[in-house]
């Protein structure tokens, strides 16, 4: 027997749906948003609808933003020699949060993990390395990924090859605690692991 309307069970299924809401989260989000003014609902899902619609990759660094190129890429005063490979836009605005970075960026929206079967084809490694092999003027990149299983394979596998092509490689410091997810390490950190960085 069905507790609530069709309508609520079907708006609890599709919260439940998403990263992090259990089914209980699911349900309280669902009768909050059943209690809310229809107005606010309305907005909330056209920002749904509206982010969906016009977010895309940047060009250059495939961050996701607004338009063709994003700002960073856009921004003349980084150092566009300097390009920090990161798992995905959220470890970018991690970096960006610091101040410090005044490189530019390459986002591979993921990691290689042979157990989810993420190959090298699966995340931005081919566009990463036909943007090296397009701009002589690259000297370093720093490769920021995860220091868990899947973001280590991705470094090495990332390093292997673009070694052969004279551009230094180096991996930010093992600061970052092994499993951390960059997001959450503090700026200190995150720094340091910059500076500490290492040649590969
Ligand atoms: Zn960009």
């Amino acid at each position: 027997m069905d507790l609530y309307s069709g309508y609520i069970n079907k708006l609890i299924d599709e919260l439940a749906s998403l990263p992090g809401i259990g089914n209980k989260s699911a349900q309280r989000l669902a009768f909050h948003l059943i209690n809310m003014p229809e107005a606010k609902v309305q907005r909330l899902a056209n920002s749904m609808v509206q982010a969906k619609q016009n977010v895309r990759y940047c060009k250059e660094c495939f961050t996701l933003t607004d338009s063709e190129i994003c700002p960073i890429c856009k921004n003349e005063q980084r150092d566009h020699s300097t390009i920090m490979v990161v798992e995905n836009t959220r470890d970018l605005a991690a970096y960006e949060k610091t101040g410090k970075y005044k490189g530019v960026y390459h986002v591979l929206h993921g990691a290689i993990s042979p157990m989810l079967g993420i190959g090298p084809h699966d995340i931005k490694l081919k566009e990463l390395m036909e943007r090296l092999s397009g701009d002589q003027e690259i000297k370093e990149v720093i490769i920021a990924t995860n220091s868990s299983l899947e973001g280590e394979t991705t470094a090495m596998y990332i390093s292997k090859l673009i070694k052969p092509t004279g551009i230094r490689v180096t991996r930010i410091a093992s600061g970052v605690p092994v499993g951390g997810d960059l997001e959450y390490i503090d700026e200190v950190t995150l720094l340091r692991a910059l500076e500490g960085r290492v040649d590969m």
